[in-house]
């Protein structure tokens, strides 16, 4: 029977973006201390490989790729006030978006059942031709044009459950309808994009999601828009690849976010998500590591959703209580969405 695949490496350590900052190495440390303790029955380690030059120039410009590269000669070299480089951050970027290619190689060939790539530094905030927001490459947006470009996948759900809006990978699927970008954010919030009213452009229209969600959404909070919002429209997609962008910053403890997820919360959207891939995809789903900057939820959450891609398991339903509140929102988001996926 296939395992499941887990990409992670000492080498994710390396990036190093200054003292003080959220996005820091021990995020990794602690999960390479996870790694460690997976049953390798169920679980394969796999060791990442740089991406290319090609695979990456698929997501990102000549020109960036260039200023990138040229980041390795300095110490320190900052692409905005958030991020920031060290001499080894290009070539860890790049073994971030190879790590996730492998993965997604090994799901292809049937060999693993499903996977969750470990990598840093995140990646749904780097824009075509810009770092932002702690990312340098857009590794779940490389990740869906390889599966495009090498296995003609036809309909990529990517979900997106970081407490923040993933700007780059909305703007890198605008306008295709190949890729359905469904992300549920702390709104207003940064980077500041993502209103219920952004749906996709041109061939791309209706094939984005957005759910802005006020600050303080928990576990009842996010099951009401998994069920009434994220598994309706993604079984209605019928998605042939499932992504997901997780980040666990949405969590009660972590000092960014400000949402009131539990470690239980993220295992039922991987539920949920599990399910709607063994439904549509063969099973195919690949987590992604975005956000989350407490360094014991962030360890707690990722095994809970290990043990979910490992046996999934229905979580105890949330209480309800309190997600009432959001159904409003949750209507406004429906009808918006309406003229794509009713009917
Ligand atoms: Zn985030």
């Amino acid at each position: 029977m296939a395992r499941s695949g887990v990409v992670i490496d000492r080498d994710y350590l390396k990036h190093d973006p200054g003292p003080f900052h959220p996005e820091r190495p021990e995020r990794l440390k602690i999960l390479l201390d996870l790694a460690d303790e997976l049953d390798q029955r169920e679980f394969e380690l796999l060791p990442p490989r740089p991406a290319s030059r090609q695979e990456v120039g698929a997501c990102h410009s000549a020109d960036y790729l260039e200023l990138l590269q040229a980041t390795s000669e300095v110490n320190r070299y900052a692409l905005d006030g958030d991020t920031v480089t060290c001499r080894d951050s290009f070539g860890v970027g790049l073994l971030a978006a190879g790590g996730f290619l492998n993965l997604l190689d090994g799901m292809a060939s049937g060999e693993l059942k499903n996977g969750f790539a470990l990598v840093r530094p995140p990646g749904h905030h780097a824009l075509k031709d810009r770092g932002m927001g702690f990312c340098l490459f857009n590794t779940v947006a490389i990740g869906a044009h390889h599966l495009k470009r090498r296995y003609g996948a036809k309909r990529i759900l990517v979900m997106d459950w970081d407490v923040h809006h993933g700007n780059g990978t909305q703007e890198a699927f605008d306008r295709d309808a190949s890729v359905l970008y469904v992300s549920t954010h702390q709104y207003p919030f940064y980077p500041g994009t993502g209103a219920a009213e952004e749906v996709g452009a041109q061939e791309g229209e209706g094939f984005t999601v957005n759910v802005p969600l006020p600050a303080g959404c928990g576990d009842a909070e996010y099951a009401r828009v998994f069920n009434r919002i994220v598994i309706p429209i993604g079984s209605r997609f019928a998605p042939d690849w499932i992504l997901v962008s997780a980040g666990f910053d949405p969590h009660r403890d972590d000092p960014l976010g400000g949402m009131d997820l539990t470690e239980s919360g993220f295992a039922a959207m991987a539920f949920a998500l599990l399910d709607l891939a063994a439904r549509h995809a063969g099973g195919r789903i690949a987590f992604l590591l975005e956000g989350g900057y407490d360094l014991a939820a962030l360890k707690r959450s990722v095994a809970g959703v290990l043990a979910q891609m490992r046996d999934p398991e229905k979580a105890e339903p949330p209480s309800s209580r309190g997600g009432e509140a959001i159904e409003p929102l949750v209507r406004k988001v429906l009808r918006i969405q309406e003229p794509y996926w009713s009917g």
